[in-house]
């Protein structure tokens, strides 16, 4: 039924790279198979998932938007990859992204943008767009999406789904393309916070394979969302997440929520956490230059394309041509942006700088996380912009991230999920929940109670 869903309606929406029909037939059968032959089933069984392109399968397109990956067929799985098979899902395809998850739109797409399922003239955010518009069009119920800097919530919040960043190492990244390693988490996609939580569970917990995976119990989130409750929880709201620049329908639907948090039993106490405010300038030094030290692996030897290699030119010349027609231009320009930051004598004021700051927003949870058990914010200042309306203006795509990347500097958990439509255009609006690091099972008892 999802195949043929993905047929009539994907040409419009463009979630998918890669329909991987065979394969997930074959997976279906395989389930059938054993449940007939009376075998112990995985915990989702069955159910289809949408896998963003950034995860490794074996020998299934692995592109991650870009056209430096093109024609290139991983030899293995991501450990997310395995433990999904694992769980006896079925993998439907590959979804669209932003061309090495840069970008907050799904525009930055070597292979054409994903359109929002509410209204196809707008974006559905980004990097993960391909991931939440699957889901709310219907073409998967359960889909993977990553998030750097708010990849997996902000496009959650413009597509009226839910979106989890787990704690950073609570979800392996062997085998996830890498962006920027320090940020960088997978996490569960859903169009309620229980089959979020399923998801989660079947994907999260310690990896040997990656060095920063944490070796600890992965949180009960499927118990806390099966037992949704605030009462008596303490419920900070950050001075720092309103103001300049908020849509006033996201700021009353936002208003509406905290009230509605309040009217359920929880205390709501306002907080102040001022390096907040210097989150963005941060991420944008620290996410680039992670990058530039990264992305030096597509060197036009070891994968995918190849260009201008015609036995005339040195090896330098084919890796310089290779990555000129390779790499988009958002890629480039963070390439270039993080070689700077990087630089000597340079160093020091800016990667050293956007480091302390780091410091400070991780000093600033701390401090509100003796005071409240979760934060909420909107996830996003405003509803899902039009198609080409910030393609041109990279500071203002960057304002898209302003809720969410503090909690990635951070390295703690998060939550977006629906709480309602803009009155003035009829879009979805966001609401964020943050936990401290490894309690992502509060992100579902407060979700679950206020779904
Ligand atoms: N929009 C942010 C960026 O472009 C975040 C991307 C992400 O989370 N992958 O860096």
């Amino acid at each position: 039924a999802h195949l043929a869903r993905i047929e009539a309606v994907d040409e419009k929406i463009n979630a998918f790279l890669h329909v991987d029909r065979e394969g997930a037939l074959a997976q279906a059968r395989a389930v059938d198979e054993k449940r007939a032959a009376g075998e112990p089933l995985g915990p989702l069984a069955g159910v289809p998932v949408a896998l963003k392109d950034i995860f490794t399968t074996e020998g299934v397109p692995t592109t991650v938007g870009s056209k430096i990956l093109e024609g290139w067929l991983p030899p293995y799985d991501a450990t997310l990859t395995k433990r999904l098979k694992a769980a006896d899902v079925v993998i439907l395809g590959k979804t669209n992204m932003d061309e090495f998850a840069m970008g907050s739109s799904t525009e930055n797409s070597a292979y054409g943008p994903t359109a929002n399922p509410w209204d196809l003239t707008r974006v559905p955010g980004g990097s993960g767009g391909g991931s939440s518009a699957s889901l709310a069009s219907y073409q998967a119920p359960l889909a993977i999406g990553t998030d750097t800097g708010g990849s997996i919530r902000q496009p959650a919040a413009l597509t009226g789904t839910v979106g989890v960043k787990p704690t950073y190492g609570g979800v392996s990244r062997y085998g996830m393309v890498a962006f920027s390693s320090s940020l960088d988490q997978g996490g569960p996609c859903a169009r309620t916070v229980l089959d979020a939580a399923l998801l989660h569970e079947a994907i999260a917990g310690h990896d040997p394979l990656d060095s920063t995976s944490i070796d600890a119990p992965v949180p009960p989130v499927v118990e806390a969302a099966r037992n949704g409750s605030v009462a008596g929880m303490r419920v900070g709201v950050v001075k720092q997440f309103r103001g300049e620049g908020y849509q006033a329908g996201v700021v009353q639907r936002f208003d509406e929520s905290v009230e509605l948090l309040r009217g359920l039993g929880a205390e709501i106490v306002e907080l102040d956490c001022p390096s907040f405010d210097l989150g963005l300038a941060a991420y944008y030094l620290i996410a680039p230059s992670e990058c530039s030290s990264n992305l030096a692996r597509f060197d036009a030897m070891r994968y995918g394309l190849r260009v201008g290699d015609d036995g005339t030119r040195s090896a330098e010349d084919v890796t310089a041509l290779t990555r000129e027609a390779g790499f988009g231009d958002e890629v480039k320009r963070r390439i270039i942006l993080g070689t700077y930051a990087l630089s000597s004598g340079y160093y020091d004021a800016y990667y050293g700088s956007a480091q302390k700051v780091r410091t400070l927003i991780t000093r600033d949870f701390e401090k509100a996380f003796e005071q409240v058990d979760v934060i909420v914010s909107p996830t996003t200042p405003t509803t899902a912009f039009p198609i080409g309306e910030r393609a041109d203006d990279p500071m203002a795509m960057y304002l898209a991230d302003l809720c969410t990347i503090p909690t990635n500097l951070a390295g703690n958990a998060a939550m977006s999920l629906p709480c309602g439509l803009a009155p003035e255009d009829g879009l979805p609006v966001g609401l964020q929940i943050i936990a401290p690091a490894m309690k992502d099972d509060r992100l579902y008892k407060v979700g679950a109670a206020v779904e």
